[in-house]
């Protein structure tokens, strides 16, 4: 994800909802596309999103001819991958089971941190995200993009990042790993 935040000035008490609302295409035309870096990672990709495209086109056939083009399946292949979220078997256990993957444009507007202040509840087939802690008026509202972040350290955390949503993070929490480190390394 870790495109252009949404800027949010109003203060958000503890737990409240944060986020409701419904997308349009524009919304989700507005996500990150991470297409080059994905095809790029893996070429073989390419020859199955040409063949989506020449589906979609031969299935649709009666749509009108601005709807299904070359772009618009761009667009909404290369907003997959890093905006997708995971929907889980409810409640959710130890044992539940991955039941697949959808983007919601506006909630994948949300920023990662790997200390999030928002948390991602699923309450059946809805999304719900409420913050963890108090929020300044002014300060970017983030959930962390995957379950991994707890004990996990930062090479580790940058690198899981880096594969599954194609980005350096530079958050707070980061960012001061990383001057203790650079200091440990001075010291040592
Ligand atoms: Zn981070």
């Amino acid at each position: 994800m870790q495109r252009e935040s949404r800027s949010n000035h109003d203060e958000q008490a503890v737990a409240s909802p944060v986020s409701s609302g419904e997308a349009t295409w524009l919304d989700f035309a507005a996500l990150q596309s991470g297409e080059l870096q994905q095809v790029g990672r893996f070429p073989e990709l390419l020859q199955n999103h040409i063949r989506i495209y020449q589906v979609l086109k031969s299935r649709f056939s009666s749509a009108p001819p601005d709807a299904i083009t070359i772009h618009h399946v761009r667009v909404a292949l290369g907003v997959d991958p890093g905006n997708a979220f995971g929907v889980w078997q409810v409640p959710t256990t130890e044992e539940s089971e991955g039941l697949g993957f959808g983007v919601y444009p506006i909630p994948s507007f949300f920023n990662h941190h790997c200390s999030p202040n928002v948390r991602r509840e699923q309450i059946g087939r809805r999304f719900r995200f409420v913050t963890t802690k108090s929020v300044a008026a002014g300060e970017d509202l983030c959930i962390s993009y995957g379950q991994f972040v707890a004990g996990v350290g930062l090479g580790e955390r940058r690198k899981h990042l880096r594969e599954g949503w194609f980005f350096e993070c530079q958050c707070s929490r980061c960012m001061a790993e990383e001057a203790a480190q650079k200091q440990d390394a001075i010291h040592n």
